[in-house]
């Protein structure tokens, strides 16, 4: 076992700290206000080669490791996660689907332009009736001669207000059940495409969010992705698997970041003639925020590896544990953080009551908790 990161992965973590903390940080307060992208971020991801992490260097990608993924996510999460979220939907959610799963000529006229960020992805898995239990979704995709006729909704979808492309999940034949899912690589103008209503949410604020609207969208019979149908439900839960890893590095961003706060502000802020910290009953909860921030980052980093080494024996379990543990600490963590400030740390001028609402979101995307131990429970029942 190696804990230590590589030269390479540790020159990006600083490239991506010093990228969040002079980029991204001048806009933070305003994007979550606003509740806006900056778009330049996105521009200067570009120039970093940020934006094709994960994507093959034959077709323009960077960094293809995960673990360097997770580590992006990470750093990221710590200054805006939803910053996080708009570069994770496009380069994991879409980019890497495509670049795993996709032929030749997908993965030929998809990648440099999605490596390249000309064009941005998002992912569609999730409908107004089919949230934990997506297999159930209702999106249909009929064969109509060289082409597919794809009629349904899909909600809450990270990038969909400004993605150019999406992956989307659908049934070409519901009598097959879960054999009958097929995922299509879709351009927001194929017609009978469009965006839907954009959301306003709690946190992650700066990540936009939307609906995708098919109605009679006409998408060429060669995007369908790997080129065979009935195999979405193989693309759909590797996709899963790697997407739960990348939440919980987001999620260990926003807890370390509102774990320094505390520590900061506790050894600062001063009652009864001393700083908090000396108090017993605040380094009691600092202790047990630092060691769930080390375990969640041990556990994720552990998944990363495995899929790194292609050694997928336990990658949907690990998936499943560090979604679990990581996207619950990091409301833990956040609560206590917001603790440690008292009354401050309720007011919108001190960093913890943004971290308290961009965490929540943790425990339910991608998977609830309660699904997490459903996958557990499964393995455990053999
Ligand atoms: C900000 C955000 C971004 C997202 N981005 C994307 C995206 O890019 N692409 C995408 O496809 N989806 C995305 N999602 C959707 C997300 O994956 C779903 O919200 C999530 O899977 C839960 O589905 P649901 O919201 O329909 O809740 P429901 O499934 O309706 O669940 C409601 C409650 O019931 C519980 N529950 C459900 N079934 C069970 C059960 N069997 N046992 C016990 N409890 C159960 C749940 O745990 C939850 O507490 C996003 C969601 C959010 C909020």
């Amino acid at each position: 076992m190696d804990f230590e990161l590589t030269d390479e992965q540790r020159m990006l973590q600083e490239s991506v700290r010093r990228f969040a903390n002079r980029e991204i940080s001048p806009h933070v307060a305003r994007m979550d206000e606003e509740e806006v992208f900056v778009e330049e971020l996105w521009d200067k991801a570009v120039e970093l080669g940020f934006v094709g992490m994960g994507m093959p260097q034959e077709y323009g990608g960077t960094h293809t490791d995960y673990l360097s993924i997770g580590i992006m996510a990470e750093e990221t999460s710590k200054v805006d996660p939803g910053v996080a979220v708009v570069f994770g939907a496009h380069t994991l959610l879409c980019g890497d689907n495509i670049a795993r799963n996709g032929t030749d000529e997908q993965k030929a006229k998809y990648l440099p332009l999605l490596a390249s960020g000309k064009m941005r992805g998002c992912m569609g898995l999730t409908e107004p009736e089919a949230g934990s239990d997506a297999l159930s979704l209702r999106t249909r995709a009929r064969k109509d001669g060289d082409e597919y006729v794809l009629n349904g909704s899909k909600t809450f979808i990270s990038n969909a207000p400004i993605a150019d492309v999406a992956l989307i999940y659908a049934t070409t034949d519901p009598s097959l059940g879960i054999h009958g899912l097929s995922a299509f690589i879709v351009e927001k103008d194929f017609p009978g495409y469009s965006r839907g209503k954009k959301f306003s949410k709690m946190g992650l604020r700066s990540s936009p969010t939307g609906e995708i609207v098919l109605e009679d969208c006409r998408v060429p019979e060669e995007n369908l992705l790997g080129g065979t149908e009935g195999k979405g439900i193989k693309v759909m839960f590797s996709g899963l698997d790697i997407e739960r890893f990348l939440w919980s590095c987001q999620a260990i961003g926003i807890a370390q970041a509102a774990f320094d706060a505390a520590l900061k502000y506790s050894k600062e802020r001063r009652q009864f003639s001393q700083p908090i910290f000396s108090f017993q009953m605040i380094q009691d909860k600092l202790a047990n925020m630092l060691v769930e921030i080390e375990a969640s980052r041990l556990l994720a980093y552990k998944g990363l590896s495995c899929w790194d080494r292609k050694d997928y024996r336990q990658t949907r379990m690990l998936a499943a544990m560090v979604k679990l543990y990581a996207c619950e600490m990091v409301n833990r963590v956040t609560a206590e953080a917001v603790h440690i400030h008292g009354g401050y740390g309720y007011m919108k001028e001190f960093p913890v009551e943004k971290y308290m609402r961009d965490a929540k979101v943790y425990a339910i995307g991608a998977g609830t908790t309660e699904i997490q131990k459903l996958i557990i429970g499964g393995y455990l029942q053999g």
